[in-house]
């Protein structure tokens, strides 16, 4: 008998358990799933972010009469405009300049006056956003989608209102709806944003000048990811974080080994501190206020540019949700079942608006399966085995469980290790920092979890996913063939570790 372990939301459990077990459809009778107005569209669905865009897609790929309303005035939500995509232009290309100013030497490649163009930078990053929010507007014509650029409020259950961005004023009438509204940059108390000298990750993926120094408050994906950036272009980074350790949640080991990778790079941190407050100083500078997370020890940071990543949360609003009867929880999620329902069976939600992980591919996922689901067949997503990734350098990525997880759950587990700097690609390329961890169950060997930190981690997770989703165990990995020299021999090597004995080693 496997013993799985979940961090599901109980409501998503059940079902999504029982399609990948038993792959076989989630119901045999399905329920009603609208009612028999002279409603004229099947699906409507507020937002084109990726959850929202690809379920518009998948629908109308099934063949239903489908709209996508969207109020930024571009597809592809914060994702493509705010979010991944820039922030992945960014972190590329001042890794580029990075590696240009002290690694290509050692390489054997002398390069003469390196500069930084930083209009030229933003502008490569803006015409990144441009083109892949065209495609997806282009997608939506493939498939016939039809968009509509505006705000949309629930006027009745089977009634939106759409304010366009044009002035005028339309109501869609549907079967079926979906809400993929998203998430915004959680505020810190008393700090005024102002996306200049005090930023979320918007402003801080539009700034003009490269600060002198800058205070990124909260250590998690997104203000490691920007402090990168930005540290790599010439600024003096200072990370302050509540928690003692960085990363959001990641296995503890390897966040111990990022920041320590993370200081070498010239990063400062402030562990367990707490941010008291700032205050814009007459030079344009601004004076952040920390103290111990415990109290005492108060002192002043300075800088230029102050980046405010604490987390996000759950966007709603002005979507009329009171109009149609829809609570949100305490901290703002639309609640749902395991079908993406609502409390009104025939609005469905999904992505950052709703419960889990806040991943612009799990919001896809979810956008698939709520469209088969909506279809009337049965569609599932696996929240065991979705990965995350930091695109900083070294990549952090994982999936499954951390080893705290496993430890804290009782189950007996072996786990593996296998280092980049025993790599023959990894050395052949020169970039040998990090290793691959892998957990797994000590009775079935089932894995639970692999942990990358290395290069190309966001690439190699990939392997680890698709042995998780088949619940593969470490010695199918390590029987498994993997090409010479590649870095996915590490995961190899490292599921030999966790049954057995590596080679390379
Ligand atoms: C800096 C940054 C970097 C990130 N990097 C990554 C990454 O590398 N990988 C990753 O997986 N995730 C990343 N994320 C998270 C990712 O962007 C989100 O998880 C993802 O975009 C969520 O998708 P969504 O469709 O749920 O919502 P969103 O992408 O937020 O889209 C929601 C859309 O709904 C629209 N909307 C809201 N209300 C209305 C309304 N009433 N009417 C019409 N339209 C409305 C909004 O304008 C928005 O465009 C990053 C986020 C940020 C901020």
């Amino acid at each position: 008998m496997l013993r799985l372990i979940s961090t599901r939301t109980p409501l998503a459990q059940t079902a999504s358990r029982h399609a990948r077990v038993l792959r076989v459809p989630l119901f045999t009778t399905m329920p009603k799933l609208y009612s028999t107005s002279t409603d004229d569209l099947d699906l409507v669905i507020i937002g084109g972010g990726p959850g929202g865009y690809v379920a518009a897609i998948k629908a109308a790929q099934l063949g239903l009469k489908t709209a996508c309303v969207e109020k930024r005035g571009a597809l592809g939500g914060t994702c493509s405009n705010v979010g991944c995509i820039p922030s992945k232009a960014m972190l590329h290309n001042s890794h580029l300049y990075h590696q240009t100013l002290h690694d290509l030497k050692s390489r054997g490649i002398e390069v003469d006056s390196v500069k930084l163009n930083l209009p030229a930078m933003l502008k490569a990053k803006n015409d990144a956003v441009s083109g892949l929010t065209k495609g997806v507007e282009y997608l939506f014509k493939k498939n016939g989608v039809a968009y509509h650029k505006g705000a949309g409020k629930f006027l009745g259950p089977h009634e939106l209102e759409v304010a366009g961005l044009d002035g005028t004023t339309s109501t869609l009438k549907a079967k079926n709806f979906l809400i993929a509204t998203g998430s915004v940059a959680t505020g810190f108390p008393g700090i005024e944003v102002d996306e200049k000298q005090i930023v979320t990750s918007t402003g801080a993926l539009e700034l003009e000048q490269v600060p002198k120094k800058m205070v990124v408050i909260g250590a998690g994906v997104i203000g490691l990811e920007l402090g990168s950036v930005w540290q790599r272009l010439g600024a003096e980074v200072t990370v302050v974080e509540y928690q003692g350790a960085v990363g959001a949640g990641m296995d503890s080991e390897m966040a111990k080994a990022f920041q320590r990778s993370l200081s070498k790079q010239g990063f400062k941190f402030k562990m367990n501190t707490k941010v008291l407050g700032t205050e814009k100083l007459a030079d344009g500078r601004v004076a952040v206020k920390v103290e111990a997370a415990k109290g005492g020890n108060p002192e002043t940071l300075d800088a230029d540019v102050v980046l405010v990543s604490i987390g996000r949360k759950p966007y709603s609003e002005g979507l009329g949700l009171e109009n149609v009867g829809i609570k949100v929880d305490e901290r703002g999620r639309i609640p749902i079942d395991s079908e993406f329902r609502t409390s009104v069976p025939h609005i469905r939600s999904i992505g950052d608006v709703t419960y889990g992980a806040m991943l612009a591919h799990k919001a896809e996922e979810e956008g698939v399966a709520a469209a088969e689901l909506i279809n009337g067949g049965y569609g599932h997503v696996n929240y065991d085995t979705i990965p995350s990734v930091i695109y900083t350098h070294p990549e952090v990525a994982w999936c499954g469980k951390s080893e705290d997880e496993v430890k804290k759950s009782g189950i007996a587990y072996n786990v593996g290790q296998f280092p980049f700097r025993a790599n023959a690609r990894a050395r052949t390329n020169g970039d040998t920092e990090g290793m691959v961890k892998m957990i797994a169950d000590k009775e079935t060997d089932r894995i639970l979890g692999v942990h990358i930190m290395g290069p190309n981690a966001g690439e190699m997770i990939a392997e680890a996913v698709l042995a998780m989703e088949y619940g593969a165990s470490s010695e199918d990995i390590s029987r498994t063939v993997h090409a010479h020299p590649t870095l996915a021999e590490a995961l190899k090597e490292a599921a030999l570790a966790t049954h057995g004995q590596p080679i390379q080693i």
